[in-house]
């Protein structure tokens, strides 16, 4: 199939990109990566009216690291944060999660904004930065405001970006002290959307008990989710298989994944149990008393 006829918008600043939206709203549309739009707009799916390019807009790329948080420009390709060891340094489950994105061309294009503003429930990134308790800034005309993630995240496909917004930036804070993070996920094959996937931080006290957890997973449900009540079940309690084992039975049993056709429902429940059990136990283990970021070994 072909696309519908379009207008092409190139703004060559984030000024005139947020003019344009102020002025098209929903019928301009963010073209970052083009990886999900093109093919949505090949099969009919997506039938903008005017593409808006954000490729030419300057200063919408970056990683930098500013206090104790980590911001990463909207238009940050994958492959940046592969290369930069910023990212690595500072969020390593963040770099750690990348690989599993799609093949050689998608991390070439694919963008971190991209991923987020897509919204797929499946998606690598929105389940990390769901865990990260990251914010993201959204752009208007009339200025920026920020989003909490665990706001973000709305429905299928959707998200809490107004028709006149862009994302901008995401925001993740640096994790210090005694913390440990385990990226899992199963795919049919490797670059495959997941099947199931779960994004866990974990950090320890002094006596060695769960102090914080952070679990979140993708492909269970309309939007990558928050386990709070897996969370509640670790914190104040010394990390043994046992606690990994019944703390993955609960969230399994709370869980109600959707069936389509890459899995039925029962083996996605039975794949976040088992992800679930090793992203505690790699994430506990990484968090060591020498740590002073989440993954330093
Ligand atoms: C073969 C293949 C395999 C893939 N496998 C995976 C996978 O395993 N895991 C995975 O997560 N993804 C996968 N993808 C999708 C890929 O990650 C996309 O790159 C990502 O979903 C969207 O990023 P993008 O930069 O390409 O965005 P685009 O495709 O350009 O845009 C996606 C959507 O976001 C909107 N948008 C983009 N940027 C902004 C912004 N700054 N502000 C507001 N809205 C914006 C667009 O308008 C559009 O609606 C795959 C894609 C392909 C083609």
């Amino acid at each position: 199939m072909k696309a519908r006829a379009f207008t092409h918008a190139q703004p060559r600043t984030l000024e005139q990109a947020l003019a344009l939206k102020a002025e098209h709203g929903a019928d301009a549309v963010p073209l970052a990566g083009g990886q999900s739009l093109v093919p949505a707009m090949n099969l009919g799916l997506a039938r903008p009216a005017m593409l808006l390019d954000l490729n030419r807009i300057p200063g919408l790329g970056h990683i930098r690291v500013t206090g104790d948080t980590l911001s990463i420009g909207a238009l940050t390709r994958y492959r940046a944060v592969l290369k930069d060891r910023t990212v690595d340094e500072s969020c390593p489950i963040l770099a750690g999660a990348v690989p599993h994105i799609g093949h050689t061309q998608v991390l070439s294009r694919g963008t971190i904004g991209g991923s987020l503003a897509h919204a797929d429930p499946a998606a690598e990134i929105p389940c990390v930065i769901l865990s990260l308790d990251a914010t993201l800034i959204a752009s208007s005309a009339r200025g920026s405001r920020e989003i909490a993630a665990r706001d973000f995240f709305q429905d299928y496909y959707a998200t809490a970006l107004e028709p006149t917004e862009l994302l901008t930036e995401v925001r993740v804070p640096i994790a210090t002290g005694r913390t440990g993070w385990s990226f899992q996920e199963f795919a049919h094959r490797r670059g495959d959307y997941a099947i199931v996937a779960v994004s866990v931080l974990v950090w320890l006290d002094a006596s060695g008990r769960y102090e914080r957890a952070s679990v979140a997973m993708a492909a269970v449900d309309a939007t990558p989710i928050r386990l709070t009540g897996t969370e509640g079940l670790l914190v104040g309690q010394p990390p043994s298989d046992e606690l990994w084992a019944s703390a993955a039975d609960a969230a399994a049993a709370r869980l109600d994944p959707p069936s389509d056709s890459r899995a039925p429902a029962a083996y996605r429940r039975h794949l976040a149990r088992v992800l679930l059990t090793r992203a505690l136990g790699e994430a506990t283990a990484r968090a060591t008393p020498s740590a002073g970021r989440i993954g330093a070994a």
